[in-house]
């Protein structure tokens, strides 16, 4: 009698909290603003199915043309060497270090030939916070790649590079900013915020820039005129209710400027780092923790889709939960390399996922603006079908699950594939 009774209030309770999540992403979905109780609130809740769909809607909504995007750069890590310790980080070489390099002027100008040649538009440098590298080392770099590739995008040197240049310069970083811009920096990469809570920085990071300096050199770039990205590492020391201050962080400054292109969040990659005892996150938590960013960044036009840190199959069923892009071709990938993750896709397989997911894949540049005209004659092609869907995340779920060891990412992987299976159509599961 007592258990019959015990098991009537855990329904009820599980009814309430359901109709409270629904509740949420109809707020959501409806393009009305929620608060950071409430992101927390959908990010607590395991019904990825639902976020997902919730998040798909605002795309949708959001994005109502046939198309899903990619862009073509090269990522080059052009020093190793930096000032600054994150246990995070197994790139970087402290300076001295007999393993630190920086590449010379030739090399860079090679990569980007080759970047050229196979049809990108923006090379993306980033490297260390060198502290034998001036702000003119800088300058006569942009402005001589400038001068051999006029037409390429230089979409370099992320918040932390920017504050660390400003220090060792002592200017003030609108004046470096300036600077940089008139050598030719095209926009700003949004690398190294990884969760922009300053309890998370101090723990993990050792001279690098706090929140409030990281996203002051964006404030200065936006108000400049610069447009650039915006990121978030997850999966590491912070809570669920830092990823949200991390949003919220974002949300607020793109309020008063309207500088971010795009947001792209990953999960933090633990081999070979200081951090190396830190179980991976799952796909589960990387496709729940995107989709909520898409719910809570309403005034973000652009989701990444992370297929570098998480695979291809992951990678392409991200565009269900959220992402509106592929991100890059990324030709080239260090930083990632470096602790052990490798994904490579080739420009075919982009496009193959974009076309699976159900739209037309055009080539945009870092504004994206499309740089492609529409292949004449493609026609949109059906998205796969909820049943395929179901048996997809249901292979690919348990695919990682030995990667993970975890079996309840395995279980929940279940559990999501039989639901997303049992859905009635017309019911908000359907994609
Ligand atoms: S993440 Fe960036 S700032 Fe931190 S150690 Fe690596 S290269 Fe340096």
């Amino acid at each position: 009698m007592l258990e019959e009774s015990s098991t009537g209030q855990r329904e009820q309770i599980e009814v309430t909290v359901c109709a409270e999540l629904n509740r949420l992403l109809d707020k959501a979905i409806s393009g009305k603003r929620l608060s950071p109780d409430e992101g927390l609130r959908i990010l607590e809740s395991s019904d990825l199915v639902a976020i997902g769909a919730a998040a798909d809607a605002v795309t949708k909504r959001l994005h109502p043309e046939s198309y899903r995007t990619f862009n073509i750069d090269r990522n080059i890590n052009y020093t190793n060497v930096c000032s600054a310790v994150c246990d995070f980080c197994a790139f970087y070489r402290k300076p001295k270090s007999l393993e630190g390099y920086t590449l010379d002027k030739e090399t860079i100008y090679r990569k980007i030939e080759e970047t050229v040649a196979l049809g990108g538009d923006q090379i993306l440098m980033q490297g260390g916070m060198n502290p034998d590298l001036p702000l003119e080392w800088y300058e006569d770099l942009l402005r001589s790649i400038k001068d051999r590739f006029p037409r390429v995008n230089l979409h370099c040197f992320s918040p932390p590079e920017i504050h660390a240049l400003h220090k060792l310069a002592k200017l003030p970083v609108r004046t470096v900013l300036e600077r940089l811009k008139v050598a030719g920096l095209g926009s700003l990469p949004g690398g190294g915020g990884e969760i922009l809570v300053d309890r998370v920085r101090k723990e993990m990071t050792r001279g690098k820039c706090l929140s409030e300096e990281w996203l002051n050199v964006c404030r200065e770039w936006h108000q400049l005129g610069g447009k650039g990205s915006a990121t978030m590492m997850f999966g590491h020391i912070e809570t669920l209710a830092e990823r949200i201050e991390h949003l919220e962080r974002l949300r607020q400054l793109q309020d008063e400027t309207h500088g971010f292109t795009a947001f792209i969040a990953w999960t933090f990659q633990p081999n070979n780092t200081d951090m190396a005892h830190i179980a991976p996150t799952g796909s589960f938590e990387y496709l729940k923790t995107q989709a909520v960013a898409r719910l809570y960044l309403d005034n973000f036009s652009n989701i990444q889709s992370s297929w570098v840190t998480q695979g291809e199959k992951i990678g392409g069923l991200a565009l269900y939960f959220g992402a509106n892009d592929m991100g890059s071709l990324m030709i080239e990938e260090n930083v990632v390399a470096e602790a052990g993750t490798v994904h490579h896709l080739t420009l075919d397989t982009i496009k193959r996922l974009i076309r699976e997911a159900g739209y037309i894949p055009r080539q945009r540049n870092v504004f994206y603006d499309y740089i492609d005209s529409a292949d004449a004659g493609e026609e949109r092609k059906p998205a796969l079908k909820i049943d395929h869907v179901a048996l997809q995340v249901l292979n690919w779920g348990f695919s990682c699950f030995p990667t993970h060891k975890s079996r309840h990412a395995g279980w929940l992987w279940a559990r999501l594939a039989v639901r997303w299976e049992a859905a009635p159509l017309g019911s908000r599961l359907v994609f």
